[in-house]
């Protein structure tokens, strides 16, 4: 989900350094957008990044944070804005996962598996060791679009993706007869069977 938002979005820094990780497998990114309070409506989120130098201390909590306790990576809404609209002020950020006073907390659901899992963040300090920042205060109004559209599987479809490739005939065609020949396999099976 991160990877169509870096290629929409990213500096040429960050699509060099993130993607390739991505396609790799070297990294493996959780998200971080609901919080206890902040669901569906997520202008109302709360954890907190608040500027150190070049840099933010995070103070909060996401939820429902599925595969968090595997995540090396987590892409997420912050608010480094405090006044105003809710909408604005919110940022989206990169952090590594093994910062100091990241906390994983399980959440066991009823059927016994652990997939989702609550995290804390007790000031911790998001170092800015690349370039990983994007609408900053105010967040770019186009990257929720697209990333909200990638995690329902409708793909986001920023400028720079690749469009899918039209269904030519050609396709259709060839479609077609591999349908034909899984049918008259089919039949065969069938007439085999009746002899066996
Ligand atoms: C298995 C699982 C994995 C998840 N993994 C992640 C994850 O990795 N990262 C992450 O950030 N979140 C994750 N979530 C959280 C999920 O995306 C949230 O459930 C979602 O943000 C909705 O929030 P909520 O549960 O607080 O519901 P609420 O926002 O409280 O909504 C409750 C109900 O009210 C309805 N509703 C809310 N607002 C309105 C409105 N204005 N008008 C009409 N109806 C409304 C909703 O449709 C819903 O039916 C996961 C959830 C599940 C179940």
């Amino acid at each position: 989900m991160v990877g169509p938002c870096i290629m929409g979005y990213g500096t040429a820094e960050q699509k060099a350094f993130y993607l390739p990780r991505i396609l790799s497998g070297e990294d493996f990114w959780c998200q971080g957008y609901s919080e206890p309070g902040a669901g569906s409506d997520l202008a109302s989120l709360q954890m907190r990044a608040e500027p150190d130098g070049d840099d933010y201390i995070l103070n909060g909590s996401k939820i429902w944070t599925t595969h968090a306790q595997f995540a090396n990576r987590m892409f997420c809404l912050v608010r480094t804005k405090f006044e105003g609209k809710p909408q604005q002020g919110i940022t989206f950020l990169l952090l590594e996962m093994d910062a100091p006073g990241i906390t994983v907390q399980p959440i066991i659901t009823l059927a016994g598996d652990h997939e989702v899992n609550q995290v804390f963040f007790d000031d911790v300090a998001r170092r800015q060791v690349r370039p990983d920042r994007r609408g900053e205060q105010g967040l770019d109004r186009r990257q929720i679009p697209a990333r909200i559209r990638a995690r329902r599987g409708l793909g986001a479809r920023p400028e720079s993706l690749p469009r899918p490739r039209p269904r030519h005939g050609r396709d259709r065609g060839r479609r077609r007869r591999s349908r034909l020949r899984r049918e008259t396999g089919r039949r065969a099976d069938r007439r085999r069977g009746h002899r066996d």
